[in-house]
């Protein structure tokens, strides 16, 4: 009888052990596949491309005048070259712990005529004519608005210089090689100048991105050079070491190649959270968004917003903006 029994249990062990096996390299294949799930997220860490998912804000806001205060701007005086100053550091001074003022900072990217016909309609959204920027600066001109960099405004937040009556800040993204051959020349012309925001891994690349040569002559003539990391990655997609990588390699490789330090930060397509915010901290002084705004406050300083440039935006728009008729 007991050899019968054995007789007859000894397949049902086998069938145990296969099925018990069998969940086991099944249970294996998951975690092969996760493991291959999680290779593929990283995969998808794709560049982003610029988008135009903010609406414009709309004209409803005030310039903020300036009430007399005894503190008259030298309207002759430089406002900044960037070549004194360099400590890294933003001391705010008494009184303007809460600054918060009205400072319309201009969004361009391609500085380039481009048919508005084109299949590539973002491509011309993303386009601003040389001839329009020309006429912009020449309303600045006319109108007595500063350009500042931020450099400028960490002079005015501690107490070294004055927010000039009207002011604007123009910030190029990207590095493409039309930064320098339109809107730096136009720049010199009027004697302005602005922010430009490099891609770290970019210049000289396909032809289509300033070169470093050009990105140091840009340096050299009082514009800011300013990182847009490294690569163009969705930050929110990295690791916090990857996204360090971004911030810290970008920062060392501009500060190199310029010889000046970089205080300002541009988040790749406005992508960003809490945690990218406080690692921007711990490198840059600023951070500009694509968010919609027009006023600067120090409390939001790495959450700057931007005035998006589209094609057809125009002097009139300057106008409303700046208040004049
Ligand atoms: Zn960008």
């Amino acid at each position: 009888m007991k050899n019968n029994k054995e007789l007859y249990l000894f397949p049902a062990k086998y069938v145990l052990a296969f099925f018990t096996i069998a969940s086991l390299v099944f249970a294996g294949c998951n975690s092969a596949n996760e493991d291959l799930a999680k290779k593929e997220s990283i995969k998808a860490k794709k560049e982003v491309i610029e988008s135009e998912e903010e609406a414009p804000e709309k004209e409803t806001r005030d310039l903020s005048t300036k009430e007399a205060t005894g503190n008259e701007i030298d309207k002759n005086k430089e406002i900044n070259t960037g070549k004194e100053n360099l400590s890294p550091t933003l001391d705010i001074a008494a009184g303007n712990e809460n600054f918060n003022e009205y400072l319309p900072i201009f969004m361009f990217h391609y500085i380039r005529d481009y048919p508005a016909d084109s299949p590539d309609q973002l491509g011309y959204r993303l386009s601003f004519s040389p001839e329009k920027f020309e006429q912009f600066l020449k309303f600045f001109k006319e109108n007595n608005i500063q350009t500042l960099t931020f450099w400028d405004l960490k002079d005015i937040l501690e107490g070294k210089k004055k927010l000039p009556e009207k002011s604007v800040m123009l910030t190029f993204d990207d590095g493409h090689l039309d930064h320098y051959q339109n809107a730096f020349r136009i720049l010199e012309k009027y004697d302005m100048k602005g922010v430009f925001f490099i891609i770290a891994n970019r210049p000289g690349q396909d032809g289509n991105y300033a070169d470093w040569e050009q990105i140091k002559e840009m340096s050299d003539r009082g514009n800011e050079i300013a990182s847009h990391t490294v690569s163009h990655l969705d930050l929110r997609t990295l690791s916090k070491e990857e996204i360090k990588v971004e911030l810290e390699k970008s920062k060392e490789i501009l500060e190199e190649k310029t010889g000046k330090p970089v205080i300002s930060f541009c988040y790749p397509a406005g992508k960003y959270d809490g945690q990218i915010i406080s690692l921007v901290q711990e490198n840059y002084l600023f951070a500009r968004t694509t968010k919609a705004g027009k006023h600067f406050s120090v409390s939001e300083r790495y959450e700057i917003p931007t005035v998006r440039m589209f094609p057809d935006t125009s002097v009139s728009s300057l106008r409303i903006w700046f208040k004049v008729n």
